[in-house]
C-alpha cells in the first residue's frame, strides 16, 4: 500500500475519534455505571450482525496466516494471560494477534479479534499500560460498539452488499501492513463499520478503567499511555520545526492522542480509586512485563528507529529509559544519532554505543557499532576485540564475511 493510500484508509477507519470531536459536551457514563452486553459464547442471532461476523471471520484466517504475525509463543501466551485477566467473568471470546507495524495502534472487531501493533508493544512502560490499551479495545466488544454503529450507518441491502463483496476474499500480502488485508475485503464498508462515535470512544475508555480497576491494576496508567504519546508526537513535531497539533495527528491514527481523551482517563481513574480505595490492589506489574517482551523489545524499537524519525525516536527512547537505561535502549539511541547525521551526532552516537556494551542485554550490534567507531578514533585492541564480540555472538551475520575482512581474517 502506497503511503497515501495508506493513509487515506486510516482517515476513515478504525476507531475514528479524527471526526466531530469539538463542539460535544462531556459524557455522562461512568465506568461504575457500564456493563457487558455480550456474554461468555456470544454468536449474533440476527442476519446483519451475523455477515459482518462472516466477514470478519474471513479477514481473521487471513491476519492469521500474514507474515506480518509475530509468532513468538511467549508473547502470545503472555497477551493472552493479560487478557483473561482483564476480561474473566466478563467473556473469554477476545482473541488477540500481534502485527508488525510501528504505528501506535489496536483494533477491535465485532467477531472477537482484537489487533495489537509492535508500535504499540514498543511504546508501553508496563503491564497496566498494556491493560489499559486491550480494556478499551475489549470494551468497543463488550458493549456492541462494531454493530451498533453498523446498524446507525447502513440498511439491510448495503449489508448484503458488504457479504458478497467479501466473498472476493483478501490476498494482499507483505508490503508493510496489515491494513492490506483488511483493504482487500472492501475498505469501504469496513471503514462505516469503524468509524465509531465520540460517545462510543468514550465508553470504551470508562470500560477499560473499570476492567483494569476490577483486576487490580492501576486505573491511572490508562491516561500515561496518551500522556507518552501526546509528548513523542510533540517532540517529533518540533524535531521537524512545526507546531503539534493533535488534530491533524488524528488522521494517522485511530486513536488519536488527544488532552480531551488523557483528560478524561484521569477523571475516571480518580472515580474508580476514590470509589474503591483500600479495598483492591493497585498495581503496575512491570516485571512481568519486562520478562515477557524482552526478547522482541530491540525488534520493536527498531521498527521505530527505522522510521528515521529521530524527534519522536529520541523521545520513546528516553520515556522507557526512565525506568532505567540498559544496553538496548543506548544501542538505539545511538542508532538515531547515527541515522539523524547532524553535525556532532557520529561523537553521540559512539558515545551511546560505548554505554551500551556495558549492559548485558547490549544487543550483538552495538558490539560492531562500537568497534568500528574505537577502529575509527585509532583505538586498534579495543575495536577489534568488540568486533570479535560481534562475530561470536552473531557467527551467522550477514555482514560477518565483511567483519572479518575488515579484522584482517
Ligand atoms: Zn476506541
Amino acid at each position: 500500500m502506497t503511503g497515501q493510500s495508506r493513509r487515506q484508509f486510516l482517515a476513515h477507519t478504525l476507531c475514528g475519534c479524527a471526526v466531530g470531536l469539538a463542539g460535544v459536551k462531556a459524557l455522562a457514563a461512568t465506568p461504575a455505571e457500564l456493563t457487558s452486553l455480550v456474554p461468555s459464547n456470544y454468536q449474533p442471532n440476527e442476519t446483519d450482525e451475523r455477515g459482518l461476523w462472516q466477514v470478519c471471520d474471513r479477514l481473521e484466517k487471513d491476519i492469521a496466516a500474514s507474515n506480518l504475525l509475530i509468532r513468538d509463543d511467549g508473547l502470545n501466551k503472555y497477551l493472552h494471560s493479560v487478557s483473561h485477566r482483564l476480561l474473566e467473568g466478563h467473556t473469554s471470546d477476545v482473541r488477540i494477534y500481534a502485527m508488525r507495524d510501528p504505528d501506535f495502534n489496536a483494533s477491535m472487531f465485532p467477531n472477537g479479534m482484537m489487533i495489537v501493533h509492535s508500535g504499540f508493544l514498543a511504546r508501553i512502560r508496563n503491564e497496566a499500560q498494556m491493560a489499559a490499551v486491550l480494556g478499551h479495545e475489549s470494551g468497543h466488544y463488550l458493549r456492541l460498539h462494531n454493530v451498533r454503529r453498523w446498524r446507525d450507518m447502513k440498511t439491510t441491502s448495503a449489508v448484503m452488499a458488504f457479504v458478497s463483496v467479501a466473498g472476493a476474499g483478501a490476498t494482499l500480502y507483505g508490503g508493510g501492513s496489515w491494513y492490506h488485508l483488511a483493504n482487500g475485503i472492501n475498505s469501504g464498508l469496513l471503514s462505516s463499520i469503524f468509524s465509531f462515535s465520540r460517545e462510543m470512544e468514550s465508553e470504551a475508555d470508562a470500560f477499560g478503567i473499570k476492567l483494569m480497576r476490577e483486576a487490580g491494576y492501576a486505573p491511572h496508567e490508562a491516561s500515561a499511555v496518551w500522556s507518552q504519546l501526546i509528548e513523542e508526537r510533540k517532540a517529533a513535531a518540533a524535531a521537524r520545526k512545526k507546531k503539534y497539533n493533535d488534530k491533524s495527528a488524528s488522521a494517522f491514527s485511530t486513536h488519536p492522542p488527544s488532552d480531551e481523551r488523557m483528560g478524561r482517563l484521569k477523571a475516571y481513574a480518580m472515580e474508580m480509586e476514590g470509589r474503591q480505595r483500600g479495598e483492591v490492589q493497585s498495581e503496575t506489574r512491570r516485571a512481568e512485563f519486562v520478562a515477557a517482551t524482552a526478547p522482541l523489545r530491540a525488534s520493536f524499537i527498531e521498527e521505530q528507529i527505522k522510521l528515521n524519525d529521530p524527534g519522536a525516536s529520541l523521545y520513546l527512547v528516553n520515556s522507557l529509559a526512565q525506568d532505567g537505561w540498559d544496553g538496548v535502549l543506548r544501542y538505539y539511541e545511538g542508532e538515531t544519532y547515527r541515522l539523524r547525521d547532524e553535525d556532532g551526532d557520529a561523537q553521540l552516537a559512539t558515545t551511546a554505543y560505548a554505554q551500551a556494551v556495558q549492559f548485558d542485554n547490549a544487543p550483538p550490534e552495538a558490539y560492531r557499532a562500537h568497534g568500528y567507531a574505537l577502529l575509527k578514533s585509532g583505538q586498534a585492541d579495543d575495536g577489534r576485540r568488540a568486533l570479535n564480540k560481534y562475530l561470536e555472538l552473531r557467527p551467522d551475520a550477514a555482514d560477518a564475511a565483511m567483519v572479518r575482512f575488515s579484522l584482517g581474517q
